[in-house]
């Protein structure tokens, strides 16, 4: 880690997107949030990690490596937060609270020497579906990266605080639409008097932006078929598509006709031919009708759940790099009958909105007078049994607080006994919405012992659960007619981390070697040109491969004035090169 600066002002908390495809940071600056620049200059980091040698790679030249080093290179595993799912990085075994704490590391790295104090506290957003694990995993992650996450908000929260719809001094009904690279999230939002109320939400957990580009190389396959014969090799020529269909889609943002130039592709039987298609945008939007019906669905639904009707919102936002899309502002505009905001950045919005979280948790006087609330976005409750005749039937669920439920908040159920002299009863937590405790996820168990004697159902055991505005669950249980009262501490779940397990992943966070900040502009040039340079044949690739060659010679003598001038040639090199792909 870089040396900090002596802290000359107070420490700034700052707001965290932890995203699926880029996390940003942003911090209150003058009263308005601002994005913090990592070590290349850019405010988007690809939540990306990879392993060079023993050394760690996050951000731009991970997500490059991902092409040349796939089994070394993680992405996407914010999927999988709360889970305790392992991705294998070379001989590493590594969970997704551990990969997003490195994301969460870096960018702590990069605000500090972006505002010259040490950082030690974050608002990080999560989707409004998150549940109890995957938010504890979030916490947990930002202590592994030694950053205190005392605040979590959603997604959309945060969103509708980035458009300062909290200000307003009217009532409001707001819906958000957050199209990532791999999720589909609605939300709606009811904001009285400055506190923002999820009414409901909806969504789609594997549609994203990615599908759109997957659709085109799709289209884009069956053209290279009718005109050639053969498909595209599997591995390089079929990534080599993809990547060109996910360029074409974003060049279709802004223009109305683009081509997909593929020069060399390798087809099956091992033929190479040239080629180029023509993609305009009514084409591209027949190759992705299917998906756009999709997008209908969760919007439908999440309006159902408010019992709204869509001219009953008044504010659309989108958010999310895919809500660029034409045909998904076209959809909205359709839907809601009113063209929807985009006037912050997509990708940026959410970032922003924690930024101006985390200066209310500091308290500053520029956001002080504003009151956030939540619901719980899960019904949570405990299992009980019921007697039917002679036979006991266990394992019914009972539930406590209810989806949907503003939080904070503390709910409180009366059990009791179901035999005589009864001494132990398990308290058993779940989480979900169905009437049998199987079909709910299980978040932890305690058991009380040594009641006091009595017939049954005379012994009565008060089950409180307080929820906080982080989602994170607090269970008390205390017998009636004492002062006993005990706390559920839930630490084995899955994808939970243990005490100890927390304490080994941070010392192994300090172990670890992050490639050294100030030549990561250096590692990303070199990454990208690798990248690059296993796609091209040719004279195009001996130039590309010279000067890869140039640049790792100069790094060698470490002479910082030749360094930067070489860099430059190879970054201008690969950016001319590489198929264009501009946003
Ligand atoms: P996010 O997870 O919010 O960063 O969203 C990333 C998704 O947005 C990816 O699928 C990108 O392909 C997509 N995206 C980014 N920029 C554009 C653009 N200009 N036009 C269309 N899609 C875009």
């Amino acid at each position: 880690m870089d040396d900090v600066p002596p802290d000359a002002t107070a420490s700034p908390i700052v707001g965290i997107d932890l995203g699926t495809t880029n996390s940003l940071v942003a911090v209150m600056q003058a009263g308005r949030p601002v994005l913090l620049p990592n070590a290349l200059g850019e405010t988007l980091t690809p939540s990306a990690v990879s392993l060079d040698g023993d050394e760690v790679l996050v951000g731009a030249p991970a997500r490059a490596r991902s092409a040349t080093h796939p089994g070394l290179t993680a992405h996407s595993f914010k999927r999988d937060m709360g889970t305790d799912a392992r991705l294998e990085l070379g001989r590493r075994k590594l969970r997704p609270v551990e990969l997003s704490a490195y994301v969460l590391a870096t960018l702590k790295r990069d605000a500090e020497q972006a505002l010259g104090v040490a950082i030690e506290e974050a608002v990080v957003t999560v989707p409004a579906y998150f549940g109890d694990l995957q938010r504890q995993a979030t916490r947990d992650a930002g202590a592994i990266a030694g950053l205190r996450v005392e605040r979590i908000i959603n997604e959309p929260t945060a969103a509708a605080m980035a458009y300062g719809l909290h200000e307003r001094d009217r009532e409001l009904v707001a819906v958000v639409l957050d199209l990532g690279g791999g999720t589909f999230d609605v939300t709606v939002l009811e904001i009285i008097e400055g506190v923002i109320e999820i009414q409901s939400s909806a969504g789609d957990a594997r549609l994203g932006g990615e599908d759109f580009s997957e659709a085109l190389a799709q289209w884009a396959t069956a053209a290279i078929v009718t005109e050639h014969g053969a498909a595209p090799a599997k591995g390089v020529a079929e990534a080599r598509v993809l990547q060109a269909a996910e360029g074409a889609k974003r060049r279709l943002t802004g223009q109305e006709n683009v081509s997909l130039a593929l020069p060399g592709l390798e087809l099956k039987g091992g033929r190479r031919v040239d080629v180029e298609l023509a993609l305009d945008r009514a084409t591209a939007g027949a190759a992705w009708e299917p998906l756009l019906e999709r997008l209908r669905a969760p919007i439908r639904r999440a309006l159902r759940d408010a019992k709204l009707q869509p001219t009953g919102i008044e504010e659309v936002l989108l958010v999310g790099g895919a809500t660029r899309m034409p045909v998904v502002v076209e959809l909205a505009a359709k839907l809601f009958g009113r063209m929807p905001r985009r006037d912050l950045p997509t990708d940026e919005v959410v970032a922003l909105g924690a930024a101006v979280q985390a200066a209310r948790k500091a308290g500053d006087a520029a956001v002080d007078d504003l009151v956030v609330t939540d619901v719980a976005p899960f019904t949570l409750g405990i299992g009980t049994a019921d007697r039917m005749g002679q036979r006991i039937v266990d394992g019914i669920f009972s539930p406590i607080l209810e989806r949907g439920t503003v939080i904070p908040a503390s709910r409180v159920n009366r059990y009791s006994t179901m035999h005589d002299d009864q001494r132990a009863l398990t308290v058993e937590v779940f989480q979900g919405e169905h009437s049998l405790c199987a079909d709910n996820v299980a978040l932890g168990k305690y058991t009380l012992k040594r009641l006091p004697k009595g017939r049954a159902g005379d012994v009565g055991i008060d089950v409180r659960f307080s929820y906080d505005l982080n989602g994170i669950l607090e269970v008390e249980m205390s017998v009636v007619g004492t002062d006993r009262t005990e706390s559920m501490v839930i630490e084995k779940h899955p994808g939970r981390l243990t005490k100890r397990q927390l304490a080994e992943a941070r010392t192994a966070m300090e172990r670890l070697k992050f490639h050294p900040r100030d030549s990561l502009p250096n590692r990303t040039a070199l990454a990208r040109a690798d990248a690059l340079y296993a796609e091209l044949r040719g004279p195009e690739r001996e130039v590309l491969g010279a000067l890869i060659g140039e640049l790792r010679a100069v790094l060698e003598v470490q002479d910082p004035a030749l360094i930067a001038p070489v860099r430059e040639r190879l970054v201008a090199a690969t950016r001319d090169l590489s198929v264009p792909s501009g946003r």
